[in-house]
Parts: structure tokens; C-alpha cells; sequence
């Protein structure tokens, strides 16, 4: 039998990430789940060791279901750069880390450095990919990879959202992800996408 979250549920979401989890709390808000964060539950972070976002969800999915007995959601998302061969990809958050924590403005400026000295031409196409990973306690999980295809802008614009949001254009749109109001950005986000295929395929 196909598994499925339903109203009542108690779902963990696997991340420490703020951004993702205000934007997953709000995609799943209407469903009346009954929602907690890794964080809440003083889970630990495991290492992500796989080479895609399909291994690293599933990584941190199955590990927050066995430490909590709950449904696990966890979220493995990045940026593909075709300039570059796909990079940063799973790489997306490494590429911001710092001593001091993660600067997403530095992870930007090296993007579009690289993006310079690769000499394609632009426009520089590029996709957000997302997948989430729903896992249970035993063992059993389901993956929905979701998509936003755009372009990379220099110099980054706007002060919203979180990440790499201020140098994405999403194809048929004026503003940036960093200068649209997550509401304006929820429904043409990648995260989104990926949670379509979730709640037509394991919701309700
Ligand atoms: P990970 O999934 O924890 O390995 O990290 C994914 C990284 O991709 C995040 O830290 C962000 O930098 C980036 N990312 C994922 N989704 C978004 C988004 O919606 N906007 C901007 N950056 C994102």
C-alpha cells in the first residue's frame, strides 16, 4: 500500500535551515498537520554524504524519523548553474560556508565569477531544484523533485527570501526571487513544485 500523511498526523520536519522551514510550515499549513522542526526536538544535523539531492533528503529524512518515531519531511534543494556543468548543486550551501557561518553573499559573487571565466554566453540559464523526502520510522520513504527554471542577474537584487533569491529570474518574471514577497514567490518556487507532487501523490 501506498503511504500517505494524513489531517492529525505528526510530522517532523528535517531541517535547520529558517528559510525552508517557514516556506515548507506554509505549504503545509492548510492540511491540518500537526508540524514540529528538528530544531524544536533538539535533533542533531547528520552529515549529508551523497552526490544528489535525491540521497541527501533521504539522509536527513530517515535519520529525524528514527530519532523521533515521527513522519519525517526533509528538503535537499540547491541551485544548477548550466554554465557550469550543474555546479554548485548539491553543493549549493558549502559554497556560503565561512568560519563565521554561511555568507550567501560570497556564494553569489563566486557563482557569477565562475559564470564570467566558464565564457558562456549568456543568458546564463539556471534551475532551482528541490526534493523532498518523506520518511517513516520504518524505514519505508517516497521522494518529489520539483524544478524553477530561470537566469542568473548580476548584481543580485532584493533583501527577501533567503539564499541565492536575489540572482534568480525565474523565466517569465521582472523581479528577482529576492525581490518578491514570498507570497508572489511561493507558487513559482522549485519547493513548491516539489509539494504539488507530494499532495497530489501522498497528502490526504
Ligand atoms: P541543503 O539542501 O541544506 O544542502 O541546502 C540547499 C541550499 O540551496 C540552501 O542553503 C540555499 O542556499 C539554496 N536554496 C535552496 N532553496 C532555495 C531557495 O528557495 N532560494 C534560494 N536559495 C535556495
Amino acid at each position: 500500500m501506498t503511504r500517505r500523511l494524513s489531517s492529525g498526523d505528526r510530522l517532523v520536519l528535517a531541517s535547520h535551515n529558517a528559510g525552508k522551514l517557514r516556506e515548507i510550515g506554509s505549504l503545509l499549513a492548510p492540511y491540518g498537520i500537526d508540524v514540529t522542526s528538528a530544531g524544536e526536538l533538539g535533533l542533531a544535523e547528520p552529515e549529508e554524504t551523497e552526490d544528489s539531492f535525491a540521497g541527501n533528503a533521504r539522509i536527513k529524512a530517515h535519520f529525524a524519523a528514527k530519532e523521533t518515531g515521527l513522519v519525517a519531511l526533509s528538503d535537499d534543494s540547491g541551485i544548477e548553474v548550466d554554465a557550469l556543468d550543474g555546479a554548485p548543486g548539491v553543493y549549493t550551501a558549502d559554497w556560503a560556508e565561512t568560519p563565521a557561518g554561511r555568507d550567501f553573499a560570497m556564494a553569489m559573487e563566486r557563482t557569477w565569477r565562475e559564470v564570467q571565466a566558464s565564457g558562456a554566453p549568456a543568458p546564463y540559464t539556471a534551475r532551482f531544484v528541490c526534493t523532498l523526502c518523506l520518511a517513516w520510522p520504518d524505514g519505508t520513504d517516497r521522494l518529489f523533485r520539483g524544478e524553477a527554471a530561470g537566469t542568473l542577474v548580476w548584481p543580485p537584487r532584493g533583501t527577501e527570501g533567503f539564499g541565492y533569491d536575489p540572482m534568480f529570474l525565474r523565466d517569465g518574471e521582472t523581479l528577482t526571487f529576492g525581490e518578491m514577497a514570498y507570497a508572489q514567490k511561493e507558487p513559482l518556487s522549485h519547493r513548491a513544485d516539489a509539494f504539488a507532487k507530494l499532495k497530489a501523490g501522498a497528502l490526504g
